[in-house]
């Protein structure tokens, strides 16, 4: 599905930097961050409409935001190659080695029981570690 495509879906105008964000992420297949989303957009980036296009992308659920601790974060879009709609309850992984962020899209994130009287709206598991590129290095 291609960037026209999926805004048109979520009825939202088609702008230059929504299309470029979202060609940037399609391209990538693994989550980016604002600076390489930055490269990528090139003379028409700019920082207030960069944040505003990628709220409006997250709140619409075509893109969703990983948090893999103070320093890193990436975006990445919800949909996969096929145009099919993610598990929103994936998984990420987080190579302390080179940064990388995945979407695990096989494994699930687990309902957690919560205490009587609370509400859980949302669940994100980072798992930490290496990744299959770098657990063969030695150290
Ligand atoms: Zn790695
Ligand atoms: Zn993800």
């Amino acid at each position: 599905m291609n960037a026209t495509t999926l805004l048109h879906r979520h009825k939202l105008k088609k702008t230059p930097v929504r299309l470029g964000i979202i060609n940037a992420l399609q391209q990538s297949g693994t989550p980016l961050a604002e600076g390489d989303i930055r490269k990528a957009l090139g003379d028409i980036y700019d920082r207030v409409t960069f944040y505003r296009s990628i709220q409006t992308l997250l709140l619409s659920g075509i893109v969703h935001r990983i948090v893999a601790d103070n320093t890193t974060i990436r975006y990445a879009l919800k949909y996969n190659t096929d145009g099919n709609k993610r598990k929103t309850d994936h998984a990420h992984f987080f190579c302390r080695r080179c940064n990388t962020v995945v979407c695990l899209n096989e494994v699930s994130t687990r309902k957690y029981k919560v205490p009587e009287g609370f509400i859980a709206e949302q669940c994100e598991v980072i798992i930490k570690g290496l990744c299959n590129k770098c657990s063969g290095i030695n150290e």
